[in-house]
């Protein structure tokens, strides 16, 4: 997501907060205001938000660190307003591993709650009178700073149980379902009923916490998105690339210009190009996006040696069309030189792996 401000690492992992978390402070200082605080509880709040933004990131770890047993690691851990997310290269397959993985964010938040427990087990009592304890929960305070913490904990583990998958229950859902069914069929399941939850979210948001909102789109699109991709990589799996790789395909030369490069974009249906140097060696890819900003800049005096990136990748044949689409998925790139031996006999894009699914569902179903 855009306009993330970078904290360093932790545990070798990119930590990063959205700006949009700033207006959390905002709006807390602004709600204790409204309800009678004064300085002291500005900073008593500030502190909470701070202090839970340590917990969200120790939750996040819980999940990174149990990943990194099963050799996956993590992209990055993003805060943001609606909590925080940890980009875990990929979900283990195994659902026992996957369980685990998501079961040990809110362990992590039930731990940090039973260490405070002793703390504030003496406060508890005030809930026995809801007088006293509305009372008490007006404004954070050093007083009742703790327990609030404490709560708050309580409360993301209980958050994050509802099976509202993509969130933490939901990953736990899919992974109970996948011991007795196919992982694409256990996915659609939870990812349905995260939909059907998320829309709840969107009614209850509108009607008590706008944030609730937010989180109805991120798990609503976030199931969505989870469920194409595993139906993708199962359409995908035991494929190789030579299945769908482009036989007959164009290649430019370091040399051509920015006519020659229009007029072979004009006179076929390929988009991206392998630009090969003077001994015919494979020296960049010229990608569609770089062509059409060449054109739009009125860039004519350019070459194809020039405009092409010299930062690709090359494929093999037998390399697995999935690993491609998660290649795909994980970066901007999108087409991919096939090479065998040296030479050059192919090129794939996500066009083609598109249209392979395409074929493979029809031909599966
Ligand atoms: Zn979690």
């Amino acid at each position: 997501m855009r306009g993330s401000i970078n904290l360093g690492r932790i545990a070798g992992i990119r930590l990063e907060v959205h700006w949009t978390f700033l207006l959390i402070i905002l709006w807390a200082v602004y709600v204790g205001w409204s309800q009678g605080g004064n300085t002291e509880s500005v900073f008593w709040t500030i502190a909470f938000v701070l202090i839970l933004f340590v917990c969200i990131i120790l939750h996040e770890l819980g999940h990174s660190l149990t990943a990194r047993r099963y050799g996956i690691s993590t992209k990055k851990i993003t805060l943001l307003p609606i909590g925080g997310v940890a980009s875990l290269e990929r979900m283990p397959e195994d659902p026992k591993q996957e369980l685990l993985v998501a079961v040990m964010g809110p362990v992590v938040n039930i731990v940090i709650a039973f260490f405070l427990y002793f703390f504030i087990r003496s406060q508890l009592v005030v809930f026995q009178n809801p007088e006293e304890a509305e009372a008490m929960f007006q404004v954070i305070n050093g007083g009742n700073f703790l327990l609030y913490l404490f709560i708050t904990n309580i409360m993301l583990v209980v958050f994050n149980a509802i099976p509202a998958f993509p969130m933490d229950g939901g990953r736990v859902l899919r992974a109970i379902l996948s011991f007795s069914m196919d992982r694409v069929r256990a996915t659609q399941i939870a990812a349905n009923l995260g939909q059907v939850i998320a829309v709840l979210f969107f009614f209850l948001g509108l009607m008590y916490n706008p944030f609730l909102i937010f989180i109805a789109l991120f798990v609503y699109f976030g199931a969505s998105g989870e469920y194409m991709m595993i139906r993708h990589m199962s359409l995908l799996k035991g494929h190789k690339v030579r299945e769908a790789m482009m036989t007959e395909f164009t290649t430019l030369q370091t040399e051509d210009t920015m006519e020659k490069v229009g007029s072979v974009l004009l006179s076929g249906t390929e988009r991206h190009f392998v630009v090969v140097g003077p001994s015919g060696e494979v020296a960049g890819v010229l990608f569609n996006e770089d062509i059409t900003e060449a054109f739009q800049n009125k860039q004519t005096q350019q070459s194809a040696g020039d405009l092409m990136k010299k930062d690709f990748l090359m494929v093999s044949p037998h390399e697995d069309l999935s690993t491609i689409y998660r290649k795909v998925q994980g970066r901007q790139l999108s087409f991919f030189p096939v090479m065998e031996n040296g030479f050059l006999i192919g090129t794939v894009d996500m066009e083609n792996i598109n249209e392979f699914m395409m074929i493979q569902a029809a031909l599966d179903y």
